[in-house]
């Protein structure tokens, strides 16, 4: 799933805290702490992805700790962190839902989708929804921004405003960078080649190392 409809997500639960309880934390702050919670697992990116910054049981743990803790002594650091920590195992249950690791997720071939560290194993993707920029990540992604849009207004409605239609543009383009990428990635240079996630490149194994020779 996109980067965007995880970020959603969080704050379609944002969007309730401030509802049910608007006096507790700042309604921008709920938001924020969302938004990064929904976002951080993906800075692991140029990394091991969906391994080295998910954590789907570690942050349900720290969603569910820090949800007493706000509940007990309700402060903007308690709500914040357990927003954050709830946005961020939300990301990573839906990843499990979504498409597998691979360079062309909707041939469906990995069985790779997110990593459990806690009991040292990947789970399988479900596919639900086929690969990140699918027609149906948009349309999820558009329906889980409506809350957001009605609750927040300010800075934190025109980001929404923006990651929305940052979602329709890498809809459009998601195959045709594939594309692009098949062709282009081919071309570079070894040492290049050598520093980006074997997972992105579109060549067979061994090829890599027979051009590095
Ligand atoms: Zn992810």
């Amino acid at each position: 799933m996109m980067a965007t409809t995880h970020v959603f997500a969080g704050v379609s639960v944002a969007a309730l805290v401030t509802t049910v309880a608007p006096e507790v934390t700042p309604a921008a702050v709920v938001a924020v702490a969302a938004i990064c919670g929904g976002f951080a697992p993906d800075l692991d990116l140029p990394a091991d992805h969906r391994k080295t910054l998910h954590f789907p049981v570690y942050y349900a743990g720290c969603a569910l700790a820090a949800g007493v803790a706000a509940l007990v002594v309700p402060t903007t650091v308690t709500v914040a962190l357990a927003m954050f920590f709830l946005a961020a195992a939300l990301h990573c249950v839906m990843d499990a839902a979504g498409g597998g690791l691979e360079f062309k997720p909707w041939e469906g071939t990995s069985e790779q989708a997110v990593y459990d560290h806690y009991h040292g194993r990947w789970i399988r993707p479900r596919r639900w929804i086929r690969y990140d920029g699918a027609p149906e990540d948009l349309l999820l992604a558009s329906a889980l921004a409506v809350p957001g849009l009605i609750v927040f207004d300010g800075p934190v409605r025109d980001l929404l405003v923006v990651l929305l239609v940052v979602s329709v543009g890498y809809t459009a383009i998601r195959k045709p960078l594939v594309v692009v990428g098949e062709w282009l990635l081919p071309k570079l240079p070894p040492r290049v080649l050598a520093v980006l996630p074997e997972r992105i490149l579109p060549i067979e194994d061994g090829a890599l190392e027979e051009r590095s020779d």
